[in-house]
């Protein structure tokens, strides 16, 4: 039945994962997602079946107990999950980031460490970058470790940490004194174990509590404020200082395949919720549908939809054949979640009044596609990566 958002080419196991996450989705996400959302309630249960499908180690080679899945594989599920409900696919996006940086980056320690554990879901990650003076401009972190006895100490205060309270691993980006040039090579990854929850869960880190968001509820998002904390030397992502700022941006351009992949979920679902809806209200004698106006939303809503599918997984296969995707995967983030905005808002439109009533599905998706304008960076500074990559390559020879 469903036509839109089809790929072509996928392996009998990727179509075989994929089959088995649709059913999950419309079986155990779906019925439960309005009443969770308008709660503000952990999806407990539906995190419990992720980890039995194995999705938390979907993308980890099969030698640390994961699946070993492409990026492809992983924008594809997290496109079912989104259609689903998007704090759902929130929960795993930040767990699959941390995992990858571990698994480019990571020496063979930490990789043992960590990612057979991180491929059963006992290990969650999160990562942080912003702090509440800066999100776009990263190299500008003011968070700061210095060397001391026990390895190192740091000081200073982290913002919008999602997963921060229900993760117990978080990869975070900070200031080193590197004595470099430039600000962003003075950045260090460190890799922060901490138990779940709220408060000062270990001396020196608290995590204050969870921060009341306009949508994409049910999954945390928190502060992380760091009070002399001491953490290891060996807790140095790569063993290597000053290589952060290279780490957390190899790690956000997956994510920002990650985070079209929710935006194209969304716009699906905002589509199929009002091509279902303008076949069953009438007005003037006929069911909305057969208004010409209606129509050519349907349309334009679909074409968007396919659209942004295509461009999420062009990046995501070009990511996969081992080439760098920052353009691809900024196209894909920049149009995927501006589609979504605006298929989400058409499909409000057609829901007439009950569009705004908290019954219905779409008044969620209003709350849940403005975010993917903002995460993993805005229009803005997807426009500036672009154009930087395409200033690159097309270098005047006047
Ligand atoms: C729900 C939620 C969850 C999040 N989860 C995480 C997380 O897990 N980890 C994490 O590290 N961060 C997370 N973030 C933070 C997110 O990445 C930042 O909010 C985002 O990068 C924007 O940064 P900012 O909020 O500081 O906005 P600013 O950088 O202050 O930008 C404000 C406005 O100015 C524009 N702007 C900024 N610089 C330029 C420029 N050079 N040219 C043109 N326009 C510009 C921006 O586009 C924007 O419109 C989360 C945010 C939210 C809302």
């Amino acid at each position: 039945m469903a036509r839109l958002a089809q790929t072509a080419g996928l392996t009998d196991i990727q179509e075989e994962i994929l089959a088995t996450v649709r059913t999950f989705v419309d079986k155990e996400i779906i019925p439960h997602a309005q009443t969770l959302e308008h709660g503000d309630t952990y999806p407990a249960d539906i995190v419990d079946g992720m980890k039995e499908m194995g999705l938390f180690g979907l993308t980890i080679p099969e030698e640390y107990g994961g699946l070993g899945e492409s990026l492809l594989t992983y924008a594809l599920v997290v496109e079912q999950i989104a259609r689903g409900w998007m704090s759902v696919s929130g929960v795993i996006n930040t767990h699959f980031i941390v995992a990858h940086m571990l698994k480019q980056h990571g020496t063979p320690e930490q990789k043992q460490k960590y990612l057979p554990r991180m491929a059963a879901g006992e290990v969650r990650g999160s990562f942080s970058m912003s702090e509440p003076e800066l999100g776009s401009d990263v190299a500008a972190i003011r968070t700061r470790a210095t060397k001391s006895d026990a390895g190192y100490t740091i000081n200073g205060q982290k913002m919008w940490l999602t997963n921060g309270g229900t993760s117990n691993l978080t990869a975070v980006l900070v200031k080193t004194d590197e004595g470099a040039e430039k600000p962003h090579q003075n950045l260090t990854t460190f890799l922060v174990e901490k138990p779940e929850g709220y408060g000062e869960v270990v001396p020196g880190l608290t995590i204050p509590g969870k921060i009341d968001k306009m949508g994409y509820k049910g999954v945390d998002t928190t502060e992380m404020v760091f009070d002399g904390f001491e953490i290891a030397a060996d807790q140095v992502l790569g063993g290597v200082t000053g290589q952060g700022f290279r780490h957390m941006m190899d790690g956000v351009e997956v994510g920002r395949v990650n985070v079209a992949a929710r935006a194209c979920g969304i716009a699906i679902r905002a589509f199929e919720l009002a091509i279902d809806y303008s076949q069953q209200r009438r007005t003037f004698g006929k069911a909305i549908a057969e208004h010409q106006a209606i129509a050519f939303k349907l349309a334009e809503m679909a074409t968007k939809v396919e659209a942004a599918h295509l461009m999420m997984v062009n990046a995501a296969r070009l990511k996969d054949s081992g080439q760098r995707n920052d353009v691809e995967a900024g196209m894909a983030k920049l149009i995927a979640s501006e589609y979504c905005a605006e298929v989400t808002q058409e499909s409000f439109r057609i829901h007439g009044g009950y569009g705004y009533s908290k019954e219905y599905e779409i008044e969620r998706l209003m709350r849940e596609a403005p975010f993917l304008l903002i995460g993993e960076g805005t229009s803005e500074i997807q426009k500036t990566i672009i154009s930087r990559g395409l200033l690159r390559d097309y270098q005047s020879r006047g």
